[in-house]
């Protein structure tokens, strides 16, 4: 599903203060499958996902997903395509805290092409919302749940669209033993219905329940022969 050769990734490339944060990446990530991505902190786990994800770019090598070439897209195509393929959950949840559970989850889908009905959309949301166990609290605003329920509404909104691939930043980082636990449980049922799930972790014991791991030092893969 992800195939990525020779990339290389540097922030504020050609300028003074460039940064090399990915060197030479050569990955693949079947379908259907659960990955780990470990590494230290700073070693390049959230760039990559970023670049997966395609809300970030890299100046050299190949990323093809599902065959189709992402480099050669400009940035509108790329948005589309992510939009109808990749979930994301982000490091930081990003929600927007004033709104309520649904309308946050509703979000991704105004970013859709065709035409739409609110009550349509609604219903998608709530849909998603059951499926993380959240549907009760659609109208609560984020701002009063605990960090385990945004957790559950950051999902929700990455698959509302029902993307072939879901992305998870550090998804348990903040949460106590127990939720992180729930949240984990919520990412294989996932998994088990289809979706490709990629999660970005410093804790082994997740990245071990994963069907491989990736892990990354100073932007580079290791590898174990
Ligand atoms: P990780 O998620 O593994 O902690 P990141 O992918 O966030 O690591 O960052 C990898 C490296 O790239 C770090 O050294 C970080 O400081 C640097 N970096 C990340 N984002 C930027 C940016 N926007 N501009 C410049 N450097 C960045
Ligand atoms: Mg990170």
């Amino acid at each position: 599903m992800v195939k990525i050769k020779g990339l290389y990734k540097t922030y504020n490339y050609k300028k003074n203060d460039a940064f090399e944060a990915l060197h030479n990446v050569t990955i693949e990530i079947e379908k259907g499958s659960m990955t780990a991505v470990i590494g230290k902190s700073g070693s390049g786990k959230s760039t990559l996902l970023h670049i997966i994800g395609c809300i970030d770019t890299f100046e050299k090598g190949s990323y093809k997903f599902m065959d189709k070439e992402i480099s050669r897209m400009n940035s509108r195509q790329s948005s589309f395509f992510r939009n109808k393929n990749v979930g994301i959950v982000l490091q930081d949840f990003a929600l927007i805290e004033s709104y309520s559970v649904v309308e946050n989850v509703m979000l991704p889908l105004y970013f859709s092409k065709g035409k739409f009905n609110k009550k349509k959309l609604r219903e998608k949301a709530i849909t998603a919302l059951k499926a993380v166990g959240l549907d009760n609290l659609s109208e609560k605003s984020v701002n009063k749940l605990s960090g385990g329920q945004k957790q559950r509404v950051a999902i929700a909104r990455a698959i509302v669209n029902n993307p072939s691939l879901i992305l998870a930043d550090e998804p348990t980082g903040a949460l106590d033993t127990q939720t992180s636990a729930e949240i984990m449980d919520l990412f294989h049922k996932l998994n088990e219905k289809g979706h490709t799930v990629i999660i970005v972790t410093h804790d082994l014991d997740i990245a071990n329940q994963c069907d491989s791991i990736i892990e990354i030092s100073d932007g580079r893969i290791k590898t174990y022969n």
